[in-house]
C-alpha cells in the first residue's frame, strides 16, 4: 500500500501505458462538447459530459486524488465530487441528504458561515438544527432525536483548534440513525482521514491548505459511492460548479500537500511554544502543545500532527493585537488560512462576524483572539518576526 505522499503525487494522472500523455494535465476551458449526430449527444447526456456544470477532466482528476487520499488505508471504495467552495461543499452535502422536517446537530464550535447557514438558511426549507458543545457527549446524546439526519463537527477547529472524540460522535449519530460529516478542512486527509474513526462522509475547503497557495476558491465533498452519486447529482442541479482551472491548480497543490503539511505542522508547533512561553501571551490554543486539554486525544487522531493552525490571545487584548500587527514584518492580516505565508486572522471580526456575542464567547472566541495560520517560512525567521512585534507590546 503506497503512503499518502505517494498517492498525493500520482493520484489522477495518466496512465503510465498512455505514451502520448502531458505530464501535468491540460486545462479544459471549453464550456460544452460539440457532436455530429443525436446518437453521440444522447449518449454524451445519459452520462452527464459535456456540460461544464458537469464538471471536466480536471475535475475527475482532482476527485480522484482526493477520493484515492481519503481511502488510503481503509478497506473501502470511495467517491468525491469537487464544487465552487468549502461552503459549496457543505451545503450540498446537507442539503442533498436532508429534507423538509429532518434535523441535524451542528458543532457549536463550526466555521461562522456553516453556523449562520445552519441557523439562518436551513431553517427557511423546514430543517430544524440544534447547536451543540460537541465535547460534551451527554449533550449530544440528548441532542439526537429520531429525525436526525446528520451530525456535522470539524477536526481542528476554526479557530479553537479544539478536537472532537470522532469515534464516540461517530457512534451516537450511528445509534440515532444519523451520518457523521466531518469538516476536515485544517488538517487534511494528509494529516487525519476521518472515515478511520467512524465518520461517514468528509467535506473541505479546498481554498485553504488542500490547494495551498491562497490562489483558489473551492471544496470537495467525500464518501462512499452511492451517496457521492446523490450529492454529485445535486449539485449538477444546483451548480455551485468549480472552475476547471481552479480544480487544476487545486490538484497542482495537492501533489505538494505531504510536504507542505509537515512543514506547516513543525513551524506551528515552535511559533506555539514560543507563544506559549512569552509573558505577553495570556494564551495559546494548539493541540500538540502538551499543555493542551486535546494533546493526547490529538495524538491518536492527528498522530502527524495537527497542521498549521493555531490561536493565541496577548494580555493587553485587542490594542496589543493591533500593535503587534502593526510592528510584524512579514505576516499580514488576511481572513483566510492555508496559505504558504504566515498570515493572522481576527475571527471575531472576520470568519465569525456573523455570530451574536454570545455565540462567540460560548466557544471561546473573544475580541482578544487572533488565529495564526502558519505557513512555510523558516521556523527562526518566523519566531523572531513575532519576537521583535512582541518586544514592548
Ligand atoms: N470550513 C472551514 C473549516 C473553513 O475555515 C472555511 C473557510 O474559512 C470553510 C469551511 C468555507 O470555505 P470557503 O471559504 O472555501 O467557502
Amino acid at each position: 500500500m503506497p503512503h499518502s505522499d505517494t498517492i498525493a503525487v500520482h493520484a489522477g494522472e495518466p496512465s503510465l501505458d498512455d505514451a502520448d500523455a502531458p505530464i501535468t494535465p491540460d486545462i479544459t476551458v471549453g464550456s460544452a462538447h460539440g457532436y455530429r449526430d443525436l446518437a453521440a449527444v444522447d449518449a454524451a447526456m445519459a452520462a452527464h459530459r459535456g456540460y461544464g456544470r458537469w464538471g471536466t477532466e480536471n475535475h475527475r482528476q482532482l476527485e480522484a486524488a482526493v477520493a484515492s487520499l481519503e481511502a488510503n488505508g481503509l478497506s473501502v471504495r470511495l467517491d468525491a465530487v469537487a464544487v465552487g467552495s468549502g461552503m459549496a461543499a457543505i451545503a450540498v452535502a446537507l442539503m442533498s441528504e436532508l429534507s423538509s422536517g429532518d434535523h441535524v446537530v451542528v458543532a457549536n464550535d463550526c466555521y461562522g458561515t456553516t453556523m449562520t447557514f445552519v441557523r439562518d438558511d436551513l431553517s427557511r426549507f423546514g430543517i430544524t438544527a440544534t447547536v451543540v458543545d460537541v465535547q460534551d457527549l451527554n449533550a449530544v446524546q440528548a441532542a439526537v432525536n429520531d429525525r436526525t439526519r446528520v451530525l456535522l463537527c470539524e477536526i481542528c477547529t476554526n479557530p479553537m483548534i479544539r478536537v472532537p472524540d470522532v469515534e464516540a460522535l461517530a457512534a451516537i449519530a450511528h445509534g440515532a440513525g444519523s451520518l457523521l460529516l466531518v469538516d476536515n478542512t485544517v488538517p487534511t486527509p494528509m494529516l487525519c482521514q476521518p472515515m478511520r474513526w467512524g465518520a461517514d462522509a468528509v467535506v473541505y475547503s479546498a481554498t485553504k491548505n488542500l490547494s495551498g497557495h491562497a490562489d483558489v476558491i473551492g471544496g470537495a465533498i467525500v464518501g462512499k459511492p452511492a451517496w457521492i452519486e446523490a450529492a454529485r447529482a445535486f449539485s449538477h442541479t444546483f451548480g455551485p460548479t468549480l472552475g476547471p482551472f481552479d480544480a487544476w491548480l487545486t490538484l497542482r497543490g495537492i501533489r505538494t500537500l505531504a510536504v507542505r503539511m509537515t512543514r506547516h505542522t513543525q513551524n506551528a508547533l515552535a511559533l506555539a511554544r514560543y507563544l506559549e512561553g512569552h509573558a505577553a501571551v495570556k494564551r495559546v490554543c494548539y493541540p500538540q502543545l502538551e499543555t493542551s486539554p486535546f494533546s493526547d486525544r490529538a495524538r491518536r487522531l492527528l498522530p502527524c500532527g495537527a497542521g498549521a493552525l493555531l490561536s493565541f490571545e496577548l494580555a493587553g487584548g485587542k490594542l496589543a493585537l493591533d500593535a503587534m500587527v502593526a510592528k510584524l514584518a512579514t505576516v499580514r492580516l488576511m481572513p483566510s488560512l492555508g496559505h504558504v505565508a504566515t498570515t493572522l486572522s481576527h475571527p471575531a471580526s472576520t470568519s465569525h462576524r456573523g455570530l451574536t456575542a454570545e455565540e462567540r464567547a460560548a466557544v471561546g472566541i473573544s475580541d482578544g483572539l487572533m488565529r495564526c495560520s502558519v505557513g512555510l517560512e523558516h521556523p527562526d525567521d518566523l519566531v523572531a518576526d513575532f519576537q521583535q512585534a512582541l518586544r514592548s507590546s
